[in-house]
């Protein structure tokens, strides 16, 4: 069977650092495995779920190098869902519940104050068809739980019973569905909640592995057991660990300043963002890999670590200049265009050392070609306009800077610090920067000369 496999985001939001993980994750595994991917918008919650968020997930997931097979909207294929449902229901898996969220919360406080667990006491299945009428008559519309098959018989008498699965990221895992609460799958407005129909999906669409989330294993025991009440076999799980910052908070949807778009917009490179999400909390060290072909290469689901993937947002920059610093001019030629930079091999080839980012190396750019302000102490003018008749005459080439220092070196007596640093600031406004020798013949004799004093 081909492997297929889905990212299943719910359009509420952006996607941001944390999401990217599970969606590589699956693309990784959809590429090693010569497999499908497919992304599914998770929209049934239709008051929240919205067009643009779609939209943006999708040109995020483009930009990481993410190009989903196939994609999907859960809002578009109701009808399978209750399709599902009937034969849940018609097997009498499915019960009407009329308890208002008040009720239950109260019921959930009684149990806690007791000291019990607050797990749902199928109160809705003894209901009787005229209390169920009589409810309808009060105008309660139902919600609906699936039973789950945690007894041998009497729902009423639960039994210990674990759904037990071979994880892909965390080895053997069981659910004990007793000490769940049987899901609700239809909301009291009829809506579905996403239990179901990522399961009917799932099987409608062929996905033979889901890999999410760690907050999602009590659910995958829930999941599994609806599976088989639909006569489907259950696809392979993997669970990985969630990324979250140093102190370990979690990244909601409202960090913005770790949205994927945002860390676009910062300038960036997607392997930057995809090598942290995927290798941090690994086994692995989390180092800057330049293509997705070697994140394949790389990515082993067996890798994952059982504790929290904590990264701090300071190692994508670092990460991001390693990758910079080592860009070929070809992958970078339209980009610089972009900056406004005429562009050539040789400029980038001088600059990239020193560029954290792409976009970076425009700030060099204007030194070559624009105007910038060369800053001048008092006590080094006269040193400078010395610089400025020991200029060797014809073209700046590499050979000018050394030849250009060792003769003022010679007049003028200066060495180290005291000699390059007057030079480098008033030809570049800066205290570091790329190799003055590479800089001097792309500042050219002109530029050199109007800065000089
Ligand atoms: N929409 C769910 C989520 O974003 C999908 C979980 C899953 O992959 O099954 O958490």
């Amino acid at each position: 069977m081909t492997v297929t496999v889905r990212f299943a985001p719910s359009p509420t939001g952006h996607i941001h650092i944390g999401n990217s993980r599970p969606a590589l994750f699956n693309w990784l595994f959809a590429r090693k495995n010569g497999g499908a991917f497919i992304l599914r918008f998770d929209d049934t919650d239709l008051e929240r779920s919205k067009a643009e968020y779609a939209e943006s997930i999708e040109t995020d997931l483009r930009w990481l190098g993410i190009q989903p097979d196939r994609i999907e909207r859960q809002s578009e294929r109701v009808a399978s869902y209750d399709a599902a449902a009937q034969k849940l229901k018609d097997a009498g898996l499915l019960y009407p519940c009329y308890e208002t969220p008040d009720e239950l919360e109260r019921r959930r406080s009684r149990q806690r104050a007791l000291g019990r667990p607050p797990v749902y006491d199928r109160a809705g299945l003894k209901q009787s068809d005229e209390e169920r009428a009589a409810f309808e008559a009060e105008g309660r519309k139902p919600h609906w739980r699936f039973v789950l098959p945690n007894h041998d018989g009497d729902p009423f008498q639960t039994r210990r019973t674990d759904v037990s699965w071979t994880d892909l990221c965390r080895g053997e895992q069981a659910v004990d569905l007793a000490s769940l609460s049987d899901p609700v799958l239809i909301r009291a407005d009829g809506t579905y909640l996403y239990t179901l129909p990522s399961i009917v999906d799932d099987i409608d669409m062929g996905v033979t592995h889901v890999i999410r989330g760690e907050d999602h294993v009590a659910n995958t025991g829930v999941q599994i057991a609806i599976f088989e009440a639909l006569d489907a076999k259950a696809p392979v799980f993997g669970h990985h660990n969630l990324l979250t910052t140093r102190d370990g908070e979690g990244l909601s949807k409202r960090k913005g300043a770790l949205s994927i778009g945002s860390l676009r917009e910062a300038g960036l490179e997607p392997m930057a963002v995809a090598s942290l999400a995927v290798l941090t909390g690994t086994s692995q060290a989390v180092e800057p890999v330049p293509a997705m072909e070697q994140l394949v290469e790389k990515f082993d689901l067996s890798n994952v670590s059982r504790s929290s993937a904590k990264f701090d947002p300071e190692e994508l920059k670092s990460l991001n200049a390693r990758l910079v610093h080592d860009l070929p001019f070809e992958a970078v030629r339209d980009r610089l265009a972009s900056l406004g930079i005429d562009p050539t091999e040789t400029f980038w080839n001088t600059v990239r050392g020193n560029c954290e980012t792409v976009c970076a190396a425009a700030a060099y750019w204007q030194i070559v070609d624009g105007s910038i302000e060369g800053k001048i102490e008092d006590e080094d003018r006269e040193f400078l306009s010395k610089a400025r008749d020991l200029l060797p005459e014809g073209d700046i080439t590499v050979e000018s800077w050394p030849a250009w220092t060792n003769a003022l070196k010679a007049e003028t007596g200066r060495k180290g610090r005291a000699l390059f640093m007057p030079l480098r600031r008033v030809l570049t406004g800066l205290d570091h920067g790329p190799d003055m020798k590479d800089m001097l013949p792309l500042i050219g004799r002109q530029n050199i000369l109007d800065r000089l004093p």
